[in-house]
């Protein structure tokens, strides 16, 4: 293992990702705390048993429900520890400040090998570098169960409410305008209105590829990272045909009608407040023209994340959606349901192993996760159940999804794809370049059971936090 043959990628909250020169393939490295760096806060074993974890609960479990098609779920690799160590000093100065209160796991030497979604092998005719756009949805649904207390939260969707908190806790300098419930509408002006609000304001919620490298992303410390011209500047070879299909640049009016025709569209179930103001009076969100290498982005985007090859419920938005909506309680049902299984646990602590609170995600698990009483009878059974409901919904609420496209040749319209290989032959309607493009869905590590108190306290805080800002707000 030569640490020359790999790049930094990128990172999340839990893990930092380097990427092969050549291959196509990442290794996925887990991070721990800073104070930690001295004294690993586990041993080589339980490294090991983490890791191996995120491949078993991607594979056994996240995958039967949001399909395989989509989940790429790797290996466990062990690593050499002077690889690991070269390679964190290497990486170091390319990430971004406010990552680095963690560092890289440079003693167990485990990782996870995974291919490289942002530069899949996708029907390729021409030498064009594959585009990707990495989409961190998150929760595409108002929670309805009975036991939410604060209306709010049945009428303001839970990112459109943390927007609030999180400038409020000094995390981002300005509210993102993205909505995921019109991301996960399936509404196509909706859809587009909010992918172009992600592009605005990126957050941790937008990344985009070109050639398997990050050109586009709100993280500051990215060297090649650019602003929205030198965006649009490089979609333009990818998207640019003929020169009067269309107009160049749509009105931000002409936008702001497609957009309110898209919410009439889909009906008022699916609006939460913070998009509902655009309707209303000075604040409406005004876009700035765009050109047509922009519209024809979102336009694939879009299509990919809507497709299917069946029914509709076959589209990558819906299986994200129907995952997060097993919340059926919503925490602050959970919550008792939690202290249940947690009272049990201190008594009989040897039952955590049984009840596979930290797994093993094998078919064991699934069935628990399935087999859960329709009403609460009061059991430890209902609750376990419950409680591994909901961790699965958390991790389809904070996973990811990757849109890579390249243009494909409109000559070559026969329907083989190559074997093994998961692709769609996609055309525009007014015949402009045509797309090859492959969809996966990425970071489905489990959620631990011991985060479910703290999910309770950041749900008040940022009910309260939005309750607080909206009164203020004249
Ligand atoms: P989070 O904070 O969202 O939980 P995380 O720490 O779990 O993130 P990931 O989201 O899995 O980490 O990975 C971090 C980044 O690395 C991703 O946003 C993505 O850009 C990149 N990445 C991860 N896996 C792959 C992959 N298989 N192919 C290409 N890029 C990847
Ligand atoms: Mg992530
Ligand atoms: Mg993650």
């Amino acid at each position: 293992m030569d640490e020359n043959e790999w790049r930094y990628h990128g990172e999340g909250n839990k893990s930092l990702v380097v990427s092969h020169v050549q291959l196509s393939i990442v290794l996925r490295l887990l991070k721990y705390p800073a104070e930690d760096s001295e004294n690993p806060p586990q041993t080589v074993e339980q490294a090991f048993r983490q890791v191996q974890n995120i491949v078993d609960f991607s594979s056994n479990v996240m995958s039967c429900l949001l399909g395989d098609k989509f989940v790429h779920s790797g290996e466990v690799v062990k690593l050499p520890l002077e690889f690991v160590r070269q390679l964190s000093i290497k990486v170091q100065h390319q990430r971004p400040a406010w990552r680095c209160d963690k560092v890289m796991d440079i003693y167990s030497g485990c990782a996870l090998c995974l291919p490289n979604l942002t530069s899949p092998t996708l029907h390729q005719p021409t030498h064009t570098p594959t585009l990707c756009i990495e989409i961190k949805p998150k929760c595409g649904f108002l929670p309805y169960s009975k036991h939410v207390s604060q209306d709010i939260k049945t009428k303001v969707c839970r990112f459109c409410m943390h927007q609030h908190y999180k400038v409020a806790m000094g995390t981002w300098k300005r509210r993102s305008r993205y909505c995921p419930l019109d991301l996960f509408s399936g509404n196509r002006q909706r859809m587009h209105f909010a992918i172009r609000q992600l592009i605005d304001e990126p957050q941790n919620n937008l990344k985009i590829f070109k050639g398997g490298r990050c050109i586009f992303s709100s993280m500051d410390g990215i060297e090649d990272s650019m602003d929205l011209n030198s965006l649009l500047h490089h979609l333009r070879p990818y998207f640019q045909y003929g020169n009067n299909r269309m107009n160049s640049h749509m009105t931000s009016k002409a936008l702001l009608t497609d957009f309110i025709q898209g919410v009439s569209l889909s009906g008022d179930k699916w609006l939460c407040q913070e998009s509902l103001d655009l309707q209303h009076g000075p604040s409406a969100r005004v876009l700035d023209p765009w050109p047509q290498s922009g519209h024809l982005l979102l336009k694939v985007v879009v299509n990919a994340l809507l497709s299917s090859q069946g029914s509709p419920s076959d589209s990558v938005l819906y299986r994200v959606r129907q995952t997060q909506m097993l919340d059926t309680l919503d925490i602050e049902g959970l919550y008792p349901l939690y202290r249940r299984v947690e009272q049990h646990l201190l008594d009989f602590p040897k039952e955590r192993t049984r009840l596979q609170m930290d797994g093993p995600y094998n078919e064991a698990f699934l069935e628990k996760l399935h087999k859960c009483p329709s009403e609460d009878d009061g059991s430890l059974e209902y609750a376990v159940s419950k409680v591994h409901q909901y961790r699965v919904a958390m991790t389809a609420k904070d996973s990811q999804i990757m849109v890579a496209l390249v243009p494909s040749c409109e000559e070559e319209e026969d329907d083989e794809g190559l074997p093994g290989q998961r692709q769609h032959r996609d055309f525009l309607s007014s015949r402009p370049p045509a797309f090859s493009y492959s969809v996966s869905i990425l970071d489905l590590d489990p959620k631990p059971f011991d985060n479910i108190p703290r999910q309770l306290r950041l749900d008040q805080n940022i009910v309260s936090c939005y309750l607080r800002s909206s009164c203020a707000l004249p």
